[in-house]
C-alpha cells in the first residue's frame, strides 16, 4: 500500500481554502472586509511597540492592508508551488509598473516580448524611458536564442504567453534557463493561464503577474492586479510596491476572493467551450486560422502541450480576407457577445484585433477577431458565430 498522505491537494480543493486564516475570517466562511486607515493603539508605550509597518500581518495603517488583502494575496501565493509572498495592485497595470519599478534601475535595460499587451509596451516606451531605463523587444518564438540578447546592463526579461491578441505560445523553460545563467530576472504575465494552468513560480519565474480584474474575480465588475513572487524576491517588491502607495481596496480584494473560490470550475468550463468553438472554426469558411494555443495553428503549440496544464477561454480567428468593415459587419451581427474590452467573464465578448504600431508584422490572410467565450451554451455561441460569419461572407463579396 503507498502511503499518499502527503499527496499534493487539487487544485479545486485548494482554491476552496486558501487564504482562510481563522484570525481573519473569525469563523465566517469568506473572510470578511475590514476596512481601516487608522488604527487605534492602547498607549504611547503601544503606539510604540507596534507602530510601524514592517511586520507582515499585523494591522499597522490602512495603507499597509487588513486582513481582507493579506487573505486573498496568501490564497494567491498558496496557487503558486514556492512562492513566497503576493502583492496586489488597483488594476493588472498598476501591478506590471511596480513588478518593472522594483527590478530596473537608471541605466538597465529590459528585454520585452513583441507580443506584449500594449499598455505594458506603453509602461516601457514611456515611464521607464523617462527614468533612464532602456527597452529591446524580442520575437516571441526567440527560445534558447535570448541569451544572444542579454547584455551587461540586462536586468529583466518580461514574458507573457501566450502574446495578447495574436497568442504566440513563448518557450518559457529556455527564456527562464539563460535568465538564470546570466543573473537576469523573469517577469510573467500569466493572465491567461493563471497558476491554475500554468504554475509559474514551479518553472522558474521571479515574479508572475495576473490582471486579477479577468479570472480571479470572473464577473467584470472589479479592476484587480496580483504579483507573486519566488524565492528571494518579495522583499524588494514589497518596498517598491510600500514606496509607490499601492494598496488594493479591501472591497475589490473580497470580490477577488470570492470570485477566486469558483475560479477552477469557472476556467474548466471557459476551456470546454471555447476549445469546441475554436474546432469549429476552424472548420467554416471565412475563417483562415484559429489562433488557440490547443491547436496547431498557433505558434509554439509544441511548447503549450509541453508546458500548461490546460488552456482558457480567449482566442482570436483570422479572417480569410476582407477588410475593416467585412469584420465589423461579422462581429455587429452577433448577438451572444458584447462588444467590449477586457475579458475574464461569465459573458462572451469580441473586439476587432489590431496588433498595436510598433510590433513586428506578422503576414496573416485577413483582420483579426478576438474572442472571449463566457459561460452561454455553447450551441448559442456557435450558431451566433455562424449568422456572423455569413454576414463576413457576404459584406466581403460585395467588396469583391
Ligand atoms: C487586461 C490585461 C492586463 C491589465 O489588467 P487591468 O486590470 O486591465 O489593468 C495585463 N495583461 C494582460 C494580458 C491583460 O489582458
Amino acid at each position: 500500500m503507498t502511503d499518499d498522505s502527503h499527496k499534493p491537494l487539487g487544485d479545486s480543493t485548494r482554491i476552496v481554502t486558501a487564504g482562510r486564516r481563522p484570525e481573519w475570517t473569525q469563523g465566517i466562511v469568506n473572510t470578511p472586509v475590514w476596512r481601516a486607515s487608522t488604527i487605534l493603539y492602547d498607549s504611547v508605550e503601544d503606539l510604540r511597540r507596534n507602530g510601524h509597518g514592517d511586520s507582515h500581518h499585523r494591522l499597522y495603517y490602512g495603507r499597509r492592508g487588513t486582513p481582507t488583502q493579506w487573505s486573498l494575496a496568501d490564497a494567491l501565493t498558496g496557487l503558486e508551488p514556492g512562492a513566497e509572498g503576493t502583492f496586489l495592485y488597483p488594476s493588472g497595470v498598476a501591478a506590471l509598473a511596480a513588478a518593472l519599478l522594483s527590478v530596473l534601475s537608471q541605466g538597465d535595460e529590459l528585454l520585452l516580448v513583441d507580443s506584449a499587451y500594449d499598455p505594458t509596451r506603453g509602461i516601457a516606451d514611456k515611464l521607464l524611458k523617462r527614468f533612464g531605463i532602456a527597452t529591446r523587444y524580442y520575437d516571441p518564438m526567440i527560445g534558447a536564442g535570448i541569451a544572444d540578447l542579454i547584455g551587461d546592463r540586462t536586468r529583466a526579461i518580461l514574458l507573457e504567453s501566450p502574446g495578447s491578441l495574436t497568442f504566440e505560445v513563448q518557450d518559457i523553460p529556455a527564456i527562464v534557463a539563460a535568465a538564470k545563467a546570466r543573473g537576469v530576472t523573469t517577469i510573467l504575465d500569466n493572465t491567461w493561464a493563471t497558476p491554475l494552468f500554468f504554475p509559474a513560480i514551479e518553472h522558474g519565474i521571479d515574479l508572475t503577474m495576473m490582471a486579477c480584474t479577468k479570472y480571479v474575480v470572473g464577473h467584470s465588475d472589479v479592476m484587480l492586479g496580483s504579483v507573486t513572487a519566488g524565492p528571494g524576491q518579495f522583499a524588494a517588491l514589497r518596498d517598491t510596491s510600500h514606496q509607490l502607495g499601492q494598496v488594493a481596496s479591501p472591497d475589490d480584494c473580497w470580490l477577488g476572493s470570492r470570485g477566486l473560490r469558483t475560479m477552477a470550475v469557472r476556467l474548466a468550463q471557459h476551456q470546454s467551450s471555447a476549445l469546441t468553438i475554436a474546432r469549429w472554426l476552424k472548420e467554416q469558411d471565412g475563417v483562415a486560422a484559429v489562433l488557440h494555443p490547443a491547436l496547431p495553428d498557433c505558434p509554439g503549440h509544441e511548447f503549450f502541450v509541453r508546458d500548461f496544464k490546460g488552456s482558457s477561454g480567449l482566442f482570436s480567428i483570422v479572417l480569410d480576407g476582407g477588410d475593416d468593415a467585412a469584420r465589423a459587419a461579422l462581429i455587429d451581427a452577433l448577438t451572444h457577445f458584447g462588444i467590449g474590452f477586457s475579458w475574464g467573464g461569465f459573458e462572451s465578448l469580441a473586439i476587432p484585433a489590431d496588433p498595436p504600431a510598433g510590433r513586428r508584422p506578422r503576414r496573416f490572410a485577413g483582420p483579426l477577431v478576438r474572442l472571449q467565450i463566457g459561460l452561454e451554451d455553447p450551441a448559442d455561441l456557435i450558431a451566433d458565430l455562424d449568422a456572423g460569419l455569413s454576414a463576413f461572407r457576404a459584406a466581403r463579396g460585395a467588396r469583391r
